[in-house]
């Protein structure tokens, strides 16, 4: 059997006068190794050639990044709101929504269940230190892979069902997150403070996203590496 094809968004970057594109943290696709698939990034081309790209893909991770513009979420720029790519924002939204038409399984990924939350008509707080006063600290200042805070875990979600946990520790490197979560989406992880670290649509196959960078910790956390094991199954059930 061919390994399921697990496409993965990316960026741009500059490095300098000589060096400019694609960019995605290794760890993403190095999760996706660890379960079996066969990751492919996907560059920032146009809105035909990349839904072309996503029926190409057996299941789909929105990677982490910029802020969203908000913008798309009918709302003015906060003073602490950081760096926007308004080319990358239009290209997933339009992916996420017709991914959910196809019922591609798909994980998204810190910015990614912010845009998640955002395609399908739910709002962001733009800069949680200055938009919630006494909420915890979730850029931390250790290194990625590790631990930070707890989340609680909805026990009615697939996210439980992969966990087998109510209460999880995961990292954290965010300034924004979902505020109002999307119709037709339910909350599936919320930390100590209030703030949503995971939203899901309980109608799809598997299509949720997460505040915490699972990829940086599956080398070391059994429970974030079944969590691309799951995605990579499912993927695996994707009819050709
Ligand atoms: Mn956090």
């Amino acid at each position: 059997m061919k390994a399921p094809i697990i496409g993965i968004t990316s960026t741009l970057v500059k490095i300098d006068e000589m060096s400019e594109g694609v960019y995605v943290h290794q760890d993403y696709h190095k999760a996706i190794q660890a379960c079996g698939g066969l990751p492919m990034i996907l560059p920032l081309t146009d809105e035909t050639s990349y839904r072309a790209m996503i029926d190409r893909c057996d299941a789909l991770i929105i990677s982490g990044g910029e802020d969203v513009d908000p913008l798309y979420f009918d709302a003015e720029p906060h003073p602490g709101l950081g760096k926007v790519f308004p080319l990358r924002d239009r290209l997933e939204i339009d992916a996420i929504r017709y991914a959910r038409t196809l019922d591609k399984p798909l994980l998204a990924i810190c910015r990614g269940v912010q845009v998640l939350n955002v395609a399908f008509g739910g709002t962001l707080i733009q800069d949680i230190p200055a938009q919630c006063p006494g909420s915890l600290q979730h850029s931390q200042k250790r290194a990625r892979s590790l631990d930070s805070h707890w989340v609680e875990i909805h026990p009615q979600s697939r996210l439980f069902r992969i966990f087998g946990s109510e209460k999880v520790r995961v990292n954290s490197l965010h300034h924004q997150s979902v505020e109002q979560v999307a119709d037709g989406f339910i909350t599936t992880a919320v930390a100590s403070d209030g703030i949503i670290e995971g939203i899901e649509d309980p109608k799809a196959r598997f299509f949720m996203g997460v505040q915490w960078h699972p990829e940086s910790m599956h080398s070391h956390d059994p429970l974030m590496l079944a969590l691309f094991d799951s995605l990579v199954k499912e993927g695996a059930k994707t009819p050709v």
